[in-house]
């Protein structure tokens, strides 16, 4: 059973190897940013409250991410374990997360850091702009989500150093080396 938190800037490539890592051990992916992208769709109500935020390349309030994990790590098959991709982002968000493990009696195994360069990330999105067509795929924004990343969400690296549970992992590599990374990473949890 893993509990894993994983950490990088936009375009680290965290999605896909949390992907990766759900399906062969078995346990949901959990991204914020997914389940966003889906109410924004849908135009559910939180949805349309996250959009804007969303578009402009900021972090939607605290808040709402937090009712949103609070419900989702609930449900049945959260209790085996889970990868969580894009949350915590902030210091806030990270001592909720605490509090809410400990409330519902279960523990983080490991933070992964996956680390790439900003250069390299840009390069990335810019592709996955054009493809997916996300709104939020555009240099500019870009930019303004890795200095997002690094006045908000850099601080969880110490935050999660200090509770021994973070590993660095080199994202800039091909996606079956980063998968054999992570895997000798996170190691027999
Ligand atoms: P990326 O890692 O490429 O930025 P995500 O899918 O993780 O992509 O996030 C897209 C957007 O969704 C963010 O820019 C932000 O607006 C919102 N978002 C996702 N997760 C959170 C979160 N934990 N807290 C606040 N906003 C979030």
């Amino acid at each position: 059973m893993s509990r894993l938190i994983f950490l990088g800037v936009p375009g680290a490539g965290k999605g896909t190897q949390a992907l990766i890592l759900s399906e062969s051990q078995c346990i949901p992916h959990i991204s914020t940013g997914d389940i966003l992208r889906a109410a924004v769709k849908k135009q559910t109500a939180l949805g349309l409250q996250a959009k804007g935020f969303m578009d402009a390349g900021n972090l939607v309030p605290d808040s709402l991410v937090i009712d949103m994990i609070r419900e989702r790590l609930q449900e049945p098959d959260a209790l085996k374990g889970w990868i969580l991709d894009g949350f915590p982002r902030t210091l806030e968000q990270a001592e909720f997360l605490e509090k809410l493990l400990q409330e519902i009696n279960q523990a983080c195994d490991r933070t992964v850091n996956l680390d790439v360069e900003d250069e390299i990330v840009i390069k990335r999105l810019v592709e996955r702009g054009k493809e997916s067509g996300r709104s939020d795929d555009t240099e500019a924004t870009i930019r303004h989500r890795l200095q997002v990343y690094r006045d908000l969400t850099e601080p969880l690296i110490s935050f999660y150093q200090s509770r021994k549970l973070l590993v660095t992992v080199n994202g800039d590599q091909s996606m079956d080396a980063v998968t054999a990374d992570l895997k000798t990473a996170i190691g027999p949890v």
